[in-house]
């Protein structure tokens, strides 16, 4: 074992030292995009599809990164997790949120459609983060209901400490969702311990659906169960008018995913809402 160990890693040590390296400066660029502003959002609708219309937007941060252009989160988001940037980077985030909400509702656009930002299991382990999303909400007058929160996660999550984020957050009309459900540490506890809102499949399943029935039999149960739990279930990467019309049929009740719209700049949904 040593000896298959020995043989994998590198014959010198300049590829990891150029990773740590290549690290700090991303890291350190990182700090200086939140720093000047240069993190932004782009909105991803999520559509109700029994009532035919936009529910709601995802924000997904981009990096508009001065030579390589818009950076997706895919790339830093593990990074800024590792180094707790994630926390300014979340808060800031909440901001532009909340503003996009006001921007919406100020447009006229009834009902206000929700905008729902992702959440890091890192940033609920930092103290006071509901609380300061909380004020956020509270100082931008937000009606209730318009803003989400959809916990993504990367290890294991803390049952109690989410029941304590997930009741803390419905008290105050801000709903909370299951990020990736069916990958990665998600699993039916979760379902059972903590009240979500809404829980979000995973894309591996809507693009298994129409070729695998067993993918198409587990997100059919999967919308049955959310109606006995009367939690709101959005299937993620809907990518297929095929792939929609069998969610329709089986009564699944919210999509995402490119078929729907692509993640874009909040003005070209105002323009077009
Ligand atoms: P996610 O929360 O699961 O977000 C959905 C990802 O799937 C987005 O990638 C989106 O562009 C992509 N996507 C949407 N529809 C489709 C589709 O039909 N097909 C395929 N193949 N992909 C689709 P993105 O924007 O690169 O984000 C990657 C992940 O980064 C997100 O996954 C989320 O976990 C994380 N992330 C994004 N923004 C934030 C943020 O503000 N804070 C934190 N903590 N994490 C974030
Ligand atoms: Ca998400
Ligand atoms: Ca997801
Ligand atoms: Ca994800």
């Amino acid at each position: 074992l040593a000896a298959l160990q020995g043989q994998s890693l590198p014959d010198t040590s300049t590829p990891s030292e150029q990773l740590g390296i290549d690290k700090i400066r991303l890291e350190t660029q990182l700090r200086e995009a939140l720093a000047g502003h240069a993190l932004e959002l782009s909105y991803q609708p999520i559509l109700d599809i029994p009532a035919d219309r936009i529910a709601g937007y995802e924000a997904l941060v981009r990096w508009q990164h001065p030579e390589r252009g818009p950076v997706s989160p895919a790339e830093f988001v593990a990074l800024a997790e590792e180094t707790s940037l994630i926390v300014p980077i979340g808060e800031y985030v909440i901001d532009v949120a909340c503003a996009a909400v006001s921007r919406f509702a100020r447009a006229g656009v009834d009902p206000v459609p929700f905008v729902a930002v992702n959440v890091s299991a890192r940033q609920l382990v930092h103290p006071g983060l509901v609380e300061r999303i909380l004020a956020r909400v509270h100082h931008a007058g937000l009606p209730a209901g318009s803003l989400k929160l959809e916990i993504t996660e990367s290890r294991a999550l803390d049952i109690e400490l989410v029941a304590r984020v997930i009741e803390l957050c419905q008290r105050h009309g801000i709903r909370v969702a299951l990020d990736d459900f069916g990958t990665g540490y998600s699993h039916f506890g979760q379902l059972h311990r903590l009240h979500f809102d809404t829980v979000k499949l995973d894309r591996s399943f809507a693009h298994a659906m129409l070729a695998d029935p067993r993918a198409m039999a587990i997100i059919e149960h999967l919308a049955e169960l959310g109606r006995a739990l009367r939690t709101d279930i959005v299937v993620e990467g809907v990518e297929t008018g095929e792939q929609l019309a069998e969610l329709r049929r089986i009564g699944c009740r919210y999509a995402q995913g490119y078929l729907i719209g692509r993640p874009r700049a909040l003005g070209e949904w105002l323009a077009s809402a």
